[in-house]
């Protein structure tokens, strides 16, 4: 164990979780269409459906939140927040949103002036993806090929491929390029981290060919302590200092607070300096989300998210939320489990396509490994593979994903270790059976982000 850090915190208030018993958690995946998503959630015992607004606040952000001012305009808490966030940043100009893509609505369309435009990212998280196609834009992912290497060891497995970022950009012509979105960490590859350097290399391809830089950021702060831990010259930078240098390589940053903000709502737009960008904002914020000091929360919220904020950049408690992660990636490895290793920042990657590989991708394999999961311990994680990906906008063929990955996301501050074993006790139970499992097929489909609404059944 201590090879892990042990939690820098103690528990003040506990939320009683029950395990239902097997048949019941068979019948009420199949009530769900075989859809986790679709499941209630007192149904489930331990919850790694997603990091997203699931984690624990601290008691300080308990009381922050006695504070809030609720004042339509001009509130307090806004200029509290604010204040935060130009000093994590480096940025003149912040607009809270309620979640993350509360902030990509506004923004996105304002970058994709015209039809067909690309935007261009590390990997698009699958919200961020459906509002540039919504904007009339066409996505295009970018990783690095050792992203896709899962069994070796690369420090920043989020990296862009810098060559085939070039090429990009001159096949498609620089003034047909929206942006270029860094997501980090880059949540689709595995929470993996982006180096500064390779944001530095993408930084100097954007300037050169004059195209904006978006920091699609819901994990900056765990994304700065992998380079302080990894990259060399920053370990005896502090997390701030790193995360500031990040900002001044972008001109906007989105976030989804509900991750690195610590709070169980929220989102954040800033802007470098841009002020006509800012202003359009401005504007579009308020029919979309609301008045630009509040941006769709509630002054509450915003006192929880400023003092999140701050405690997200506490190198014991990143180191905490990285080892829990590691932890659990550590036992699956140990009894053979494939997974993306290194771990990233929030979860765990399981590749399903090599546990079921009887299943073809558009039965989707991690769907099933994922399913069995929930019946044989009351765990939800979530697919990130061919089911996620969806359709060619186009063509409107199903998509195979690089990888079909099963996503055990891991909630800030909130399951222990004993959790974990848990976890990895019953998945290792799946992985034995795994060749066993049988393939899914829709009975609903909808057309866009499918995956949180869709029904299946079992395949033949
Ligand atoms: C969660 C997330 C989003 C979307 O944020 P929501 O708060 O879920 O709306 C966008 N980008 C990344 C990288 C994310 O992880």
């Amino acid at each position: 164990m201590s090879k892990y850090q042990i939690p820098p915190f103690k528990i003040k208030m506990v939320e009683p979780i029950k395990l239902i018993t097997k048949q019941q958690r068979a019948n009420r995946l199949k009530e769900a269409g075989y859809n986790p998503f679709k499941l209630k959630s007192e149904d489930v015992f331990i919850d790694l459906l997603t990091d997203s607004g699931t984690g624990a606040m601290s008691h300080f952000q308990w009381s922050a939140m006695m504070q809030g001012d609720e004042a339509y305009a001009g509130s307090r808490s806004f200029f509290r927040l604010e204040k935060v966030v130009k000093n994590i940043t480096g940025y003149k100009y912040i607009l809270p949103a309620h979640q993350g893509r509360g902030a990509e609505q506004i923004i996105i369309p304002e970058l994709i002036k015209r039809e067909g435009m690309y935007v261009i990212s590390n990997i698009h998280f699958d919200t961020t993806r459906a509002h540039v196609e919504i904007a009339g834009g066409r996505a295009i992912d970018c990783a690095t090929k050792e992203c896709f290497d899962l069994d070796n060891y690369y420090p920043f497995k989020g990296n862009f491929d810098l060559d085939k970022l070039e090429e990009i950009i001159e096949e498609k012509k620089k003034e047909n390029v929206a942006a270029i979105i860094m997501t980090i960490t880059n949540n689709s590859a595995g929470g993996q981290p982006v180096s500064l350097e390779n944001m530095r290399a993408v930084n100097r391809i954007a300037r050169k060919n004059d195209i904006p830089i978006v920091i699609d950021g819901a994990r900056y702060a765990e994304n700065s302590f992998f380079i302080k831990q990894r990259e060399k010259g920053y370990d005896s930078k502090s997390i701030r200092a790193i995360a500031l240098e990040t900002f001044a390589l972008a001109d906007i940053f989105l976030m989804s607070a509900k991750k690195d903000g610590l709070v169980n709502i929220g989102g954040l737009i800033a802007i470098k300096d841009d002020e006509e960008l800012f202003k359009k904002a401005q504007i579009r914020i308020i029919p979309m989300e609301g008045f630009p000091t509040y941006g769709g929360l509630a002054g509450r919220d915003m006192e929880a998210l400023a003092v999140g904020l701050e405690e997200a950049l506490d190198e014991n408690y990143l180191k905490y939320r990285i080892d829990e992660v590691r932890y659990l990636g550590d036992l699956l490895k140990e009894a053979g489990v494939p997974i993306q290793y290194p771990t990233g920042g929030h979860a765990v990657f399981v590749d399903c396509g090599r546990i079921a590989p009887q299943i073809p991708y558009d039965q989707f394999p991690a769907q099933a490994v994922c399913n069995d999961l929930y019946v044989e311990g009351g765990i939800r994680g979530v697919e990130i593979g061919s089911l996620l990906l969806g359709r060619d906008p186009d063509t409107k063929e199903n998509l195979q994903a690089d990888k079909e990955f099963l996503r055990l996301t891991i909630p800030r501050r909130t399951y222990t270790f004993e959790h974990l074993n848990y976890v990895a006790n019953c998945l290792i139970k799946v992985y034995k059976r795994g060749k066993k499992l049988k393939g899914l097929k829709f009975t609903y489909e909808s057309p866009i982000l499918r995956h949180f609404t869709a029904r299946f059944e079992p395949a033949e």
